[in-house]
C-alpha cells in the first residue's frame, strides 16, 4: 500500500472512533481529500485509494489538476473566490464552499444558468472572531444574502462552512464549531425550504472535536500528504 492510501485509511478509523464516541454514524461523514498545493500524481494517488471528495483553494490550480480528471470524482473550491474568477467554477465543480458574499453568489448564479447548469453553495461563517479570516461575521447580513441566494434558480444552498481559530485551545475550537452548528439550526428554522445538510468543519488538527459537534464534511490535507512546500 502506497503512504497515500496508507494515510487515508488511518485518517478513515479515526474519522470513525469520533463517529462512535460522539453517537454518529461514520457514514454521516465525508472525507475530503485538500489537494491544494500538490501534484496530480498525488491526486491521482488518493483518487486510486479510494478517495472520491477533493478541495482546492485556487481556481488556476483546480483547473489544471482535474480538468478531464474521472466524472465521478467530486471537487469543491474551499477557498476565497474573487467574483470575476467565478464564472470559471461553472462545469469544474460541484461546490463553491466559500460564499461570503453576495456577489460572488450572483455572478456564479448567472453562469450557471447561462449554460443551464446548478452549482451547488456553501455558507462561509467566520467562527472565530480572527479579522485575517473569511466568512460572514454578520449574522443579519447572512441572512439578507440568504434570502436572496435562496431565489436563484441556478444555485442551491446545502449548508455551511467554517475555519476553526489556530489556537492551542481545544474549548476555543470546539466552541466555534459549536456555534457553527448553532448557526445552521438557527437558519433552518428561518429558512424551511432549504435542506442545510453540509457543516464543513475540521482540518488535519481539529477534526475529531469537529466530529463530535456534528461535522458532515472534514477537510484534510497535511494528515494525508504530509507538509506542503508552498505557502
Ligand atoms: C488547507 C485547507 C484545509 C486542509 O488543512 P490541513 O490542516 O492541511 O488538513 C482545510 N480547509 C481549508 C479551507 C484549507 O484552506
Amino acid at each position: 500500500m502506497g503512504e497515500v492510501a496508507e494515510n487515508i485509511e488511518r485518517i478513515r478509523e479515526r474519522v470513525e472512533a469520533a463517529a462512535h464516541r460522539s453517537g454518529r454514524s461514520p457514514d454521516s461523514i465525508r472525507i475530503m481529500a485538500v489537494t491544494k498545493n500538490q501534484p496530480r500524481e498525488r491526486v491521482v494517488e488518493a483518487y486510486e485509494a479510494g478517495m472520491r471528495l477533493f478541495g482546492e483553494n485556487r481556481i488556476g490550480e483546480a483547473e489544471e489538476k482535474y480538468a478531464g480528471f474521472h466524472h465521478d470524482a467530486e471537487l469543491h473550491m474551499i477557498g476565497h473566490l474573487q467574483r470575476n474568477k467565478a464564472s470559471r467554477v461553472v462545469g469544474l465543480l460541484r461546490c463553491v464552499e466559500s460564499i461570503d458574499k453576495i456577489e460572488t453568489a450572483r455572478a456564479i448564479d448567472r453562469r450557471c444558468r447561462s449554460e443551464r447548469a446548478t452549482m451547488e453553495i456553501m455558507i462561509e461563517v467566520n467562527t472565530s472572531g480572527e479579522e485575517t479570516k473569511s466568512g460572514y461575521t454578520s449574522r443579519d447580513q447572512m441572512i439578507r444574502d440568504l434570502e436572496e441566494m435562496t431565489t436563484l434558480r441556478g444555485l442551491k444552498v446545502v449548508g455551511l462552512m467554517t475555519i476553526a481559530p489556530f489556537v492551542d485551545d481545544p474549548r476555543a475550537v470546539r466552541a466555534a464549531f459549536a456555534s457553527l452548528r448553532a448557526e445552521r439550526d438557527l437558519l433552518s428554522d428561518r429558512f424551511p425550504t432549504i435542506e442545510l445538510r453540509e457543516l464543513s468543519m475540521g482540518m488535519t488538527g481539529d477534526f475529531e472535536i469537529a466530529i463530535e459537534e456534528g461535522s458532515t464534511l472534514v477537510r484534510i490535507g497535511t494528515a494525508l500528504f504530509g507538509r506542503r512546500d508552498a505557502p
